[in-house]
């Protein structure tokens, strides 16, 4: 049982507090039995109804969606463990005049007893919205754009930042053309890759490049959800929200910047948050241009803006046929990634917790009010495509957390892998050994076992061996040192560091080199 959300967020109706439309109209859903059997693993405590919601959600994986002053501050009574999820949100409700009804077999709908009948179906082309009119760039804005999205790209490539599995990258470009077919837009007039990083992030350039990372794919469940995230920036490029995020900032003028210095910071972010060595580039950036970083460059647009990116999102979701429930669960999923107190600046985009607050309020409040009609029961999630496609990324990612110096998520991380018995499982488990308290007898100690049960495994990698050799020779067990050297050397005879692995084998035989333990070449 992972631990219950910690933070509250506000029911406090900040965007579409206006909008009171309540549809009453009833869809008939045939409800798969999944979610709304699925058992309470721990008691709901009695505590404000919005917090004991998100405890439903996280626990059962249905999707409670309401305008947000429906709930206001009302409280509950909370549910014990045992209570299945149907029955328990029911006990969640009794007492406050709220009742329920499923959108669809994921997602259920807080209604107020009062509510009026809503009459207006919202289906087909009526679902997207025309894009708003945006005046052409200027030559000026045009040449700083462009300089932009070229200074991103080259050091996106310098710094090695590509992932660089192409399946991958071709799997979400499918989800892309399909969100895209929406409102008739071409395919292939954007282009997803993923980046390796640390943290979940996603970023699309004015040049239709858009980036997710290895992180934020790690933290979802499906691929609705990574269609919902795909949807949000799909529109950031679509509507011109580089441009216009640039217009609007210029006017505030709060600060005095280039484009160039939104590129260094971007990838002086992404890079930091790849666990990618660039000390130079976030240590010295004033609060001050953070502050604006995180607001107006690719990690935040406006407040209008994002909001725009979530609307077209969760409609281009519901037109291309996924379950639109894979909106609040991506934001949800990504909320509960978050520790209190980390990414105090910059926020990466969807790690922020008031912004990410802000959109789960946002989203429940366009699928109870405006889009509650147009959520169909037969939507996708496609979990087991999306658990296929990203299946080689956990041990991937659990690497890219190392190289970050995260050694705490890096754990959890490799604990959370299903099946994490290969050798490569056990290699990263020794890595983090070695380097969480580098020279502690304690952590070598559970490194060597960890090494010496991965070589044991079909496919060890070979650096198994090299780490192994190392250990032993510090040990003074210098014929092991030898043979696991030996080996490695076996393995990998043009690695960069084959000659100083080399170097130790040609010491002088065990027991005359005793004195030699523990000085590395
Ligand atoms: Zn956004």
């Amino acid at each position: 049982v992972r631990a219950p959300v910690r933070w509250a967020w506000s029911a406090a109706s900040r965007w579409l507090c206006a909008c009171t439309l309540s549809a009453l109209t009833h869809i008939p859903v045939a409800l798969s039995q999944t979610e709304a059997s699925t058992q309470l693993a721990v008691d709901i405590a009695p505590q404000p109804l919005s917090r004991a919601l998100e405890n439903l959600a996280h626990q059962s994986g249905l999707e409670v969606v309401y305008l947000s002053d429906v709930i206001q501050d009302q409280t509950t009574q909370g549910a014990p463990a045992g209570t299945a999820a149907r029955d328990a949100l029911a006990q969640l409700l009794d007492g406050t005049g709220l009742t329920f009804r499923y959108l669809n077999a994921r997602m259920v709908r807080i209604l107020t007893g009062e509510a009026p009948l809503e009459t207006v179906v919202v289906i087909g082309t009526r679902l997207m919205p025309a894009r708003p009119a945006v005046a052409a760039p200027t030559d000026a804005e045009r040449l700083r754009l462009t300089a932009f999205d070229e200074e991103i790209e080259q050091r996106i490539a310098r710094g090695q930042l590509l992932y660089g599995r192409a399946e991958l990258d071709s799997y979400l470009q499918r989800i892309a053309a399909r969100l895209l077919s929406a409102d008739g837009s071409e395919a292939g007039c954007v282009g997803v890759r993923v980046i390796k990083g640390a943290d979940a992030s996603a970023f699309a350039l004015s040049n239709g490049s858009i980036y997710v990372t290895t992180a934020l794919l790690e933290s979802l469940g499906s691929e609705a959800e990574v269609a919902a995230v795909l949807g949000h920036e799909i529109t950031h490029y679509a509507n011109d929200h580089v441009l216009r995020g640039l217009r609007e900032e210029d006017r505030r003028t709060l600060v005095a910047r280039s484009a160039s210095m939104l590129a260094w910071l971007a990838v002086g972010v992404a890079e930091k948050h790849a666990g990618l060595a660039s000390p130079h580039t976030t240590a010295q950036v004033p609060d001050q241009v953070l502050r604006m970083w995180a607001r107006a460059s690719m990690t935040g647009y406006s407040e209008n803006l994002e909001r725009e990116a979530d609307d077209r999102s969760v409609r281009r979701l519901i037109a291309a046929g996924y379950d639109a429930s894979g909106a609040v669960t991506a934001l949800r999923h990504l909320s509960e990634q978050v520790p209190p107190g980390r990414f105090v600046n910059p926020p990466p985009l969807y790690a922020s917790h008031p912004q990410l607050a802000r959109r789960l309020s946002s989203y429940r409040d366009l699928l109870a009010g405006r889009l509650a009609t147009a959520v169909a029961a037969g939507g996708e999630l496609r979990r087991s495509e999306y658990a296929a496609q990203i299946a080689g990324l956990h041990l991937d990612q659990v690497a890219i957390l190392l190289q970050a110096g995260d050694f705490d998520r890096a754990d959890t991380t490799l604990d959370a892998v299903i099946g994490a018995d290969s050798a490569r499982a056990e290699f990263l488990r020794g890595e983090i050994a070695r380097r969480r308290d580098p020279g502690a007898p304690a952590g070598s100690a559970r490194a060597l076992a960890a090494y010496e049960r991965a070589v044991r495994l079909p496919d060890p990698p070979a650096e198994a061996f090299r780490e192994q050799g190392y250990l032993y020779w510090r040990g003074g067990d210098f014929a092991a040192a030898r043979a696991a050297f030996a080996s490695y050397l076996a393995r990998a005879p043009q690695a960069a560091d084959a000659p100083m692995v080399r170097s130790y084998l040609e010491q002088p035989p065990s027991g005359s080199s005793s004195t030699k333990a523990g000085a590395a070449p």
